[in-house]
């Protein structure tokens, strides 16, 4: 029996087997070339054979349709074949094989990275929709040629831990719900996507476990205790009977939660704080009201677009912003336009090569390069505004050039939506994240463009700090209570007082109970959270004086390490 202490990325037990892993990367393809004209014939026939055969696959699915094929399904199927019988692939590859004698796999992948790159900045959403198709297929081909088989964790047969090296967003995303019953990873920390994700979905995940993945065998059982980031491997059975009687406990605990409907909260000394709920996907609306959420905090709509077959259209994306709206009932809805890039890609599709992607094409970056796409976006919000009570958030503002240019496009598709006599909600309230340094310290001028700001604490800390808050090496450093990090949160709330606008945190920190009293003292009115944890954060506001809180700020901002305000906590 081991036991391995990693991160706590998201709270709860579990008992069960290992699945491991592979992260379906094609982290490698074979690359070589020929000499001779026989060995390229032969490379060719190799070619056509995999692709022959993944076609007929599907002929005979849709023939025999054993599978009892929707339509969806059936269409798709057709789709990939007429993909699959592409000449324009063919001539391709053909004259990568017999001019550049390279190998088919190397050809495949070439013309994929081209294709979709094309694609993907193409204004139509129809033809950026077809770059995910053609990524899914040619690393399909890739893999065949390779002999070997893409995994994905999206079908499962039984409940598992899943334990990788990582699992992208996109994974997780389209992840076997039902069946992922944990997760364990060698990398990550608190605040990376695929956390947030699974505190989301209220999957229990240890991450951060440096090389575990490669120690544990696949089938073996684990103790995952999230709470305390721990991972216990091959336990005895005494720990094990210890452990499945906490298990039972612990359900029974959960369901006595879910049922708690908790009061309007509020300090000791009679301050209302709004707790709100962040999202990732529309189906999470109705269950985070369960835990008392007074609104959507943040709706992470990235997510959507990483979903499998994504709803990237004008009318789909409506749909989805309108499903949040309407099960939110008249309680306010923070839309974020798309914070796609960073750690939010897909894997072959947004494949932009950057070096920093963290500090590369990612958020309103990338939505302001792409006008017509963002417009559709920003219409689709306006349009669903008309059921309730909706406000725009844009993602990674650096500068105020970049909020007004965002604000330009959204009169833009205020004027389109009238064009097209649409209703929309034209006096929908906007507002800016404050996520990178330079955006805190310039929060005045952004204060009198906004309705509202919301500190984004995981991406400040990480840009502050310059801690990639998806590396477990480094993850200590990027401790959000450093004093440079309060500081800025202080810049934020002043500004955001003298203009007259709210001001919330969104990030990880606003689930922190031990963080409250600070937050509070700041100057923050508002806390957006996975929904599971506001009722422990409703709970201890409850104990808190506004005068000692103000008092506690006071002081960490005037220390010089995140030890010594985390000195202040115990006090
Ligand atoms: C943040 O950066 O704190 C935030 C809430 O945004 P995200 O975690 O989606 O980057
Ligand atoms: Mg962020």
């Amino acid at each position: 029996m081991d036991i391995v202490k990693g991160i706590a990325a998201s709270t709860g037990l579990y008992i069960g087997k290992a699945m491991l892993w592979d992260g379906g990367e094609l982290s490698e393809v074979p690359r070589y070339t020929f000499r001779r004209l026989a060995d390229c014939e032969k490379e060719w026939a190799r070619f056509q054979n995999v692709l022959t055969n993944a076609a007929d696959i599907r002929k005979k699915k849709i023939a025999c349709n054993v599978a009892k094929l929707n339509k969806t399904e059936s269409d798709l199927l057709k789709t990939q074949i007429m993909m699959l019988e592409d000449i324009e692939l063919h001539d391709q590859v053909h004259a990568r094989i017999f001019e550049n004698s390279e190998n088919a796999e190397w050809a495949v992948w070439e013309i994929s990275h081209t294709m979709t790159q094309l694609l993907m900045t193409s204004p139509d959403a129809n033809l950026r929709e077809r770059a995910s198709d053609i990524a899914g297929i040619c690393q399909e081909i890739i893999y065949n040629l390779m002999g070997r088989e893409r995994h994905t964790l999206s079908k499962l047969s039984q409940n598992s831990i899943i334990v990788a090296r990582d699992i992208l967003p996109s994974d997780a995303i389209s992840m076997d719900k039902r069946h992922v019953r944990g997760i364990v990873l060698d990398m990550g920390s608190v605040t990376c996507h695929t956390a947030i994700l699974a505190r989301s979905f209220e999957i229990p995940a240890v991450v951060g476990l440096g090389g575990l993945s490669r120690k544990i065998e696949n089938g073996a059982t684990l103790i995952l205790n999230a709470a305390l980031g721990e991972v216990i491997v091959n336990p005895d059975a005494e720990t094990l009977k210890k452990y499945r009687k906490m298990l039972r406990e612990h359900e029974q605990a959960r369901k006595t939660a879910e049922a708690v409907q908790t009061d309007a909260p509020v300090t000791r000394d009679g301050v209302p704080i709004t707790l709100k709920a962040n999202i990732g996907l529309p189906e999470e609306t109705a269950k985070v009201y369960k835990y008392g959420a007074q609104g959507i905090g943040l709706f992470r709509s990235e997510f959507l677009f990483l979903t499998p077959g994504a709803p990237s259209e004008e009318e789909a994306q409506f749909q989805a912003y309108s499903k949040v709206i309407k099960a939110s009932g008249g309680k306010p809805v923070t839309i974020r336009t798309s914070d796609m890039g960073g750690d939010k890609i897909l894997p072959n599709f947004y494949n932009f090569e950057e070096k920093n992607p963290l500090l590369g094409w990612r958020a309103v970056r990338f939505s302001l390069s792409q006008p017509e796409m963002f417009k559709m976006q920003l219409r689709a919000i306006l349009r669903a505004g008309v059921y309730g009570s909706a406000r725009i958030m844009f993602p990674l503002i650096s500068s105020l050039d970049e909020l007004l240019q965002a604000k330009q496009l959204l009169d833009e598709a205020k004027t389109e939506c009238e064009q097209a006599k649409q209703k929309f909600a034209a006096d929908m309230k906007v507002g800016t994240m404050i996520e990178v340094p330079a955006a805190a310290l310039i929060a005045e001028a952004l204060a009198a463009h906004v309705d509202f700001f919301s500190i984004g604490t995981n991406d400040l800390a990480q840009y502050t700090l310059a801690v990639d808050r998806g590396n477990e090496k480094v993850n200590a450093l990027g401790n959000p209570r450093h004093p440079a990090v309060l500081r800025l949160i202080k810049m934020a709330a002043d500004a955001a007082r003298k203009a007259g606008i709210g001001v919330s945190v969104c990030g990880q920190v606003a689930a922190d109970t031990s963080m409250t009293a600070l937050l509070l003292g700041l100057g923050i009115e508002e806390l957006s959270m996975n929904a599971a944890s506001i009722p422990a954060v409703a709970a201890a506001l409850r104990t808190l004086n506004m005068a000692a809180c103000r008092k506690l700020a006071e002081k960490a901002l005037g220390c010089a390490t995140a030890g010594e305000v985390e000195d202040l906590f115990k006090r």
